[in-house]
This record gives structure tokens, C-alpha cells and sequence, in this order.
């Protein structure tokens, strides 16, 4: 550049939503300062043929193309940064993280209609009422105007204004709303919906805390004593044992500082018993942001949180993103649940982003679990965390179930489940309790076979079975989706003798009815809850507390309260020995503790039955005696000896194509390619390419290659210079590839 005033130069970078790791420079029009342009604030300007809609990063910079070819910007959108200083920073990182496009993650972080250009202020409302004359006026009287006749006699019906978004939704127009207020029969006024900022002097508190135990205040002390401070807590207690109490008396005290707190939740903990309790307890705002609300409340939880007046959020992985005035706290509720990591482009895992947000602003996280992930207890030994721990349960006195290894080798089943444990259940209900059996698997089978041939209903694109559905009755592959009808005889052999094989939710279901005459039996699992609505009117019949049995996936197991439950029984139970994933043994472990802890949570004693075929297995024995805390450690140790995480960070990269030669010849071009390299950088693994647990799907070929080093930097490094080869690859185009930094599964 030749420009004396460098720093002067009228350029602005900006982050645009395309797959580039770069930013994209742009012009001031002559009409616009720098000190009018707010950094953070979003702008429209021209890209290639269209207009697009980005963020300013920054400003009064250098471009890498001559001035005279930049463009010039279009359009200012906001007044006011819409992204802080900090928002951007943690962009940036998570950018560097994942090595992603920047604006990607900008747009991760923007509700869907701000992305679209949405004004980012909390619109008012304008609501309709009659006027006194238009109280009086009988509507009858406006016979050459009928809708209107029929406008007013809905106002007149309702003593509070009426907002305009319900009219409308009534079938009336605005102009009927304009024309009877010029006829000065109806006023209109605006409103917005709500909420004081939440520090203006109001109590915090809008009923009283429990008192707590004394490991639950040794906690809170714990947590308080370190609130100015970008300090992580492992809150570790077994269910029931009070983490929430802990949480809200925490939270308390940052609202009291005037601060704002994020709480994290799975994807499946916003059940309204969780939020509820959460506004029962504090008078300021308590807000959530989750994918079940609709793009306009999303952007308005947004926009109460970050200007200030949303004292808590409580919200699912994408909240973690959430801009706040001052944030002061995060808590991440069961902090080891998978759905904290997002699975496909810019994976990110939010209880790790939240833990990069506290340090980034000097604040608190806590991070709760009856069963901490092996990383978080990995870290809290090594005293990076402080380490709290809630043996008891809280409240009622309630003991831990009995857990029973119930030996099923060489049994035979009907239809996956033993006739025993069918006498226990009947038992239990009898006796007027709940029971819940547990079946990680739905469907009706997980396969069709034939009995004379051995024809096994393969899916046509995938190295996996179809699973029989009835209802409705279908083949469906779970991978890729594929459905088709259910063949009356085997295509093979044409016999006519085609039999489900092992059994899903759909066929306990069935089973469960036929056993039990007596008692309704739900079903829980994907298909049934996909309805809206129907969680909450099943959680209704079971909150009466009569005896019924609840058949479900996964889904039973988190986040549901079920205090009538005396029987948990546990179907496949040893699936994780079996898995193809490091992690599968982790994930058995916290499942089958978290499910144990659905049992006897209020008054009486419960009972859990794990059919396996390996009772012995120490580390299921030491499960059964709610040991959990000794099954991570031994899990620890074989993560050791194998250097897997956390003993090292470890990245994958992923490349699929539509045949197997393609993509394993791009990979091991890529590795070959990178080894000069590779092998100066210290400590670091690369392992592959090795084909995906399941290598084909949906007609694809998925290989991989893993990186794995004690350092994090090396790793970075190394994971530059295999991305660096993949881009400038002849091939790149026809392989489809991703980067996945610390993967919570290897498929
Ligand atoms: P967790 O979140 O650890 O599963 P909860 O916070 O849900 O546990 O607490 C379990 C039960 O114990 C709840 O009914 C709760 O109201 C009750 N509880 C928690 N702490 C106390 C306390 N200090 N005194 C009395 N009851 C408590
Ligand atoms: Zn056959
Ligand atoms: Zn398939």
C-alpha cells in the first residue's frame, strides 16, 4: 500500500458465512466513518454474485489485494456491536480449534433470523382494545362493514387488550384494526414483553432455599469462595445426592452480584420438572433456549441474555454460544452426556467451550455428574479441578437400590427377556409399583431373517441390518434411513418362513402386554416421543404413581423423575463389551448407573436386575455394588496403558467416497505425503488410514485417520499439515472429509 495513513485505511474485514478460513475485506463507502462502524456489528455486502450478510472483525486494516479492488460494502445493519470483544475472541479460538471457517462459527453463534438480517432489538408488541365508545357500540350497527362488526365484538368480549399477533392469527387484517381506531372505536398500544433489566434492585429469591446437608454447604462454600474466579469444579454426586440444590444456591449468589449465569443441560434434561424449578426459585428472569422453541423466541432468549435481562438461561449444547452482558457463572448439568458434542461441521463440544468461556471472563464453571466423563475426573486428579463429591442422597431418606447380575448364559429367552425376571416384575406390580425395563434398541427387531436359508434383511447401502418395524410395519435402516415394505417371503429362497431376530422396544412392548394383562405398558423411545406433547402426557399417567410398566430406550434413563419406580430392569446389558468404540465401556458404565438411579427414589427401597451373560465381569460387578467411582478408575488404567484420551489429546480425520480405492488411496497419499513432517514433531502419532467401525454407509466408503499426542500444540501442528495436503490433493474434490478434534466417537 502507498497510503500515508495506514492506519487510516477505509478497509473493514469481515466475516462472511462461506467454507473458507478467511475473512473478506471491503471498502467504506465515503457516507460511513470507522467510528460509526461497530466491531461485531453485522453488515451486507456483495460476495461473487449475491449480496451476504457478515460481521465486522475488524477495522482500519491492511488488505492483501490492492485497494482499488476491494468492494465497497452495502449496508450497515446494526448501531451497536451485536458481538463483544469477548464473543469474537472465543470465535476466534473455536475457529483455531477446529480448524473451521470463521465465519461458520460466527454463524453458529447468530440466532437463525439475525443471520437473515433480523433488527437485533426485542420487538414491542402492539396490542387492541375497544374505547370507551367503542365499548358501547353495538356491533350489529356496522352492517356495511361486517369484519370490522366482527373486530370489535372480539374486543368487546375481552376486558385486557388483545395483542395484534392473536387478532391476526383470528383471521383479522390490520387494516380492519386500523379502520375501527380511525373510527375511534378501537386504541392500540405498544408493549414489550417483557422483562426489567435484572439488576435494577429486585429480590433475587422468590421462595426460600432448603437447608442444606453438610456435604451440599461444604459445595457451595467450596464454589462461592471462588466466584471472581475462572476456577473449574467437578460437582460429583450420585443421583439424587442434591447437585441442583447445589446449583441454585450458587446461582443465587451470582445473581446477587448482579451477574448472569448459563446453565447447560442435555439434550434431553429440559424437561419442564428441571425448568420449573428453576423459576420457582428465582424472581429475576429464568429464560431457555433449546430447538424446540421457534426461531422467534430463539432470538429473543437471545437478545434478554445478552442485553442483561435475562438473569439465568437455561439451555441445550447451542446456549453455550450465547452472548451475555456479564456472564458470572456456567453449570453444566451431567456433564458426560454425549450430546454436548456437536456431530458435524464445526464439532464443537460445548461443557469444553463453556470451560474456555470461564477462563476467557474470569468466571466459575461447574461441572455436575453422578458419572463424570473419564476427562473430567482425568483432570480433576490431576488437580486442574476442584474436585467436590455428594455421597448421600438428599431429601427423603432414600437408599441406593440393590443392583443384580442376573445370569442369562446359556438361558433361553422369550423374545429377550427370562421368564424369571418376568415372576419379579409381576411381583413388583402387584405390590403396586412401577417398573421400567430398559432396551437400548427400538424397533421391533434389529433384524429379519429367513429360517431356511439364512437369508438377514442387509441394507442394500450400508455394512448394517435393516431393523424390523411394526409400527408402522416397514424394514428401516437406522444408518442411512432407507425404508422399504416388509417381504412376505425371503427374496433368496422364497420361503415363507422370515422371523424377527433378538428384540427392540417395539417387541418388549409387545411382550411386556401379553405377560402383564393387568397393567398399561408405555413405550418411550424416539418414535413414540417425536409426537409432540407425548412425553408430557405420559410422564402425566406415570406421575399418578399407579403401577404400570415403562418399556424405552436411553431416553428413560436421564432426566426424568420417576418416584414410583420400584424395578428398574436393565434387558442388554453388555453391548459395551462389544463395541467397537474405546469409549464403549464408559458409556455402558454411566448408562447402567444412571438408569440404576431411576429406582426407590422417594419412599421405599428399589431393586435394579441386569440380565448379562458375563455376572462375573468385575467391572459389572463393581457397577452392581454403585462403584463407580472404582469402575472409571479402572477404566483410567486401561486408557493409560494404551495411551487413549485423557492420557492424550487425540484428533480424527474422516474422508468418505463413493468408492473404497478413492478414499483410502487420497488418505494414505495424504499420510505418505505428510510423514517428513510428522516425524519432526514430537510425541506425535498418526495412525491409518484405517477403515471406519462401519465402513460403508449409505452407499459410501468412510475410512480414517487418527492423530494422537500428550501435547495439545503438536497435535494442532500435526492436524495443520495433514489439512494443508488434503486441500492441495488433486482428489479433494471428489472425497468428502472432516476434521473432528477430540471425537466422542470413532464411527
Ligand atoms: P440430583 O440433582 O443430584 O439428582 P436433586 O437436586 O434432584 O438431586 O435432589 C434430589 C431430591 O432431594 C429432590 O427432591 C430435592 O428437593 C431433595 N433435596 C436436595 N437437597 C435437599 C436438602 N438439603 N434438604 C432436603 N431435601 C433436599
Ligand atoms: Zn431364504
Ligand atoms: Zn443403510
Amino acid at each position: 500500500m502507498t497510503s500515508l495513513f495506514d492506519d487510516e485505511l477505509p478497509v473493514i474485514r469481515v466475516a462472511l458465512p462461506v467454507p473458507l478460513t478467511r475473512c473478506f475485506d471491503y471498502i467504506l463507502p465515503p457516507n460511513l466513518q470507522h467510528e460509526y462502524l461497530p466491531l461485531g456489528a453485522r453488515v451486507r455486502v456483495p460476495y461473487r454474485n449475491k449480496t451476504m450478510i457478515g460481521v465486522v472483525m475488524a477495522r482500519q486494516v491492511t488488505p492483501d489485494i490492492p485497494i482499488e479492488k476491494l468492494k465497497p460494502l452495502i449496508e450497515l445493519i446494526d448501531d451497536a456491536s451485536l458481538l463483544d470483544d469477548h464473543q469474537r475472541a472465543l470465535a476466534q479460538w473455536l475457529a483455531r480449534y477446529c480448524h473451521g471457517p470463521i465465519g461458520d462459527v460466527i454463524s453458529l453463534m447468530l440466532p437463525t433470523l439475525l443471520r437473515q438480517g433480523a433488527a437485533a432489538h426485542i420487538q414491542e408488541e402492539t396490542y387492541w382494545q375497544a374505547t370507551q365508545s367503542g365499548r358501547v357500540l353495538a356491533p350489529d350497527k356496522m352492517s356495511r362493514a361486517p369484519r370490522q362488526a366482527e373486530l370489535l365484538r372480539a374486543l368487546q368480549k375481552h376486558q385486557q387488550p388483545v395483542a395484534a399477533t392473536m387478532l391476526r392469527s383470528l383471521g383479522f387484517t390490520s387494516a380492519q384494526m386500523a379502520a375501527l381506531e380511525d373510527k375511534g372505536l378501537a386504541e392500540r398500544y405498544k408493549q414489550s414483553r417483557h422483562l426489567e433489566p435484572h439488576d435494577d434492585g429486585k429480590p433475587v429469591l422468590a421462595e426460600i432455599p432448603l437447608q442444606l446437608n453438610n456435604e451440599q454447604a461444604e459445595a457451595v462454600n467450596a464454589v462461592l469462595d471462588k466466584l471472581t474466579q475462572p476456577e473449574v469444579f467437578l460437582l460429583e454426586g450420585i443421583t439424587g445426592s442434591g447437585k441442583t440444590e447445589v446449583y441454585l444456591q450458587i446461582i443465587e449468589a451470582a445473581l446477587k452480584q448482579n451477574r448472569q449465569v448459563l446453565v447447560l443441560v442435555p439434550e434431553i434434561g429440559l424437561a419442564p420438572q428441571t425448568v420449573n424449578r428453576f423459576k420457582k426459585r428465582f424472581a429475576v428472569p429464568v429464560m431457555t433456549l433449546h430447538s424446540g422453541l421457534s426461531e422467534k423466541e430463539r432470538l429473543d432468549a437471545w437478545l434478554l441474555a445478552r442485553d442483561g435481562r435475562a438473569g439465568v438461561l437455561i439451555g441445550t449444547r447451542s446456549a453455550s454460544m450465547t452472548p451475555f452482558k456479564d456472564l458470572g457463572l456456567i453449570v453444566v448439568d451431567e456433564e458426560h452426556d454425549a450430546s454436548y458434542k456437536q456431530g458435524d461441521g464445526i464439532r464443537y463440544s460445548a461443557r469444553d467451550l463453556a470451560i474456555v468461556r470461564g477462563k476467557m471472563l474470569g468466571c466459575p464453571v461447574v461441572l455436575g455428574s453422578a458419572t463424570p466423563s473419564l476427562e473430567t475426573l482425568h483432570n480433576a486428579m490431576e488437580k486442574r479441578y476442584h474436585w467436590l463429591t455428594l455421597k448421600q442422597r438428599a431429601g427423603a431418606k432414600v437408599q441406593l437400590p440393590d443392583i443384580y447380575l442376573h445370569d442369562i448364559h446359556n438361558k433361553k429367552l422369550t423374545n429377550g427377556i427370562d421368564g424369571r425376571l418376568l415372576q419379579v416384575m409381576r411381583t413388583h406390580l402387584e405390590q403396586g409399583g412401577q417398573v421400567l425395563a430398559f432396551i437400548n434398541r427400538r424397533g421391533f427387531a434389529p433384524a429379519l431373517m429367513c429360517h431356511d436359508c439364512g437369508w438377514v434383511s442387509d441394507c442394500t447401502f450400508c455394512d448394517a441390518r435393516m431393523t424390523l418395524h411394526r409400527e408402522p410395519p416397514r424394514l428401516h435402516c437406522h444408518h442411512c434411513n432407507t425404508v422399504s415394505g416388509i417381504p412376505l417371503q425371503c427374496p433368496k429362497c422364497f420361503a415363507t418362513e422370515l422371523k424377527p431376530v433378538g428384540s427392540g422396544t417395539e417387541r418388549m412392548e409387545e411382550t411386556l402386554e401379553q405377560a402383564f394383562k393387568d397393567w398399561p405398558v408405555f413405550r418411550v423411545d424416539r418414535d413414540t416421543v417425536s409426537k409432540k406433547g407425548m412425553m408430557e402426557k405420559l410422564l402425566e399417567k406415570v406421575q399418578k404413581e399407579e403401577p404400570c410398566v415403562l418399556v424405552g430406550t436411553q431416553m428413560l434413563a436421564k432426566g426424568h423423575h420417576f418416584p414410583a419406580v420400584s424395578l428398574v430392569v436393565v434387558l442388554d446389558a453388555d453391548g459395551g463389551f462389544y463395541s467397537s468404540d474405546f469409549r464403549g465401556l464408559e458409556r455402558m458404565g454411566q448408562l447402567l448407573t444412571q438408569v440404576a438411579g431411576r429406582a426407590g427414589r422417594e419412599q421405599r427401597k428399589g431393586k435394579v436386575v441386569v440380565q448379562t451373560h458375563r455376572p462375573e465381569d468385575p467391572l459389572l460387578k463393581l457397577l452392581a455394588r454403585h462403584d463407580y467411582s472404582e469402575f472409571s478408575r479402572c477404566l483410567l488404567e486401561e486408557r493409560r496403558e494404551t495411551l487413549l484420551p485423557p492420557y492424550s489429546f487425540m484428533a480424527i480425520i474422516r474422508a468418505e467416497a463413493n468408492q473404497s480405492d478413492l478414499v483410502s488411496s487420497f488418505l494414505a497419499d495424504v499420510v505418505q505425503a505428510a510423514e517428513p513432517v510428522i516425524t519432526q514433531i514430537e510425541g506425535l502419532e498418526v495412525i491409518g488410514p484405517l477403515p471406519s467401525p462401519m465402513e460403508r454407509r449409505f452407499g459410501r466408503y468412510h475410512m480414517q485417520i487418527w492423530l494422537l499426542c500428550s501435547k495439545r500444540a503438536p497435535l494442532h501442528q500435526g492436524i495443520a499439515c495433514l489439512l494443508d495436503l488434503i486441500n492441495r490433493h488433486p482428489m479433494q474434490r471428489k472425497v468428502r472429509w472432516s476434521l473432528d478434534v477430540d471425537p466422542q466417537e470413532l464411527i
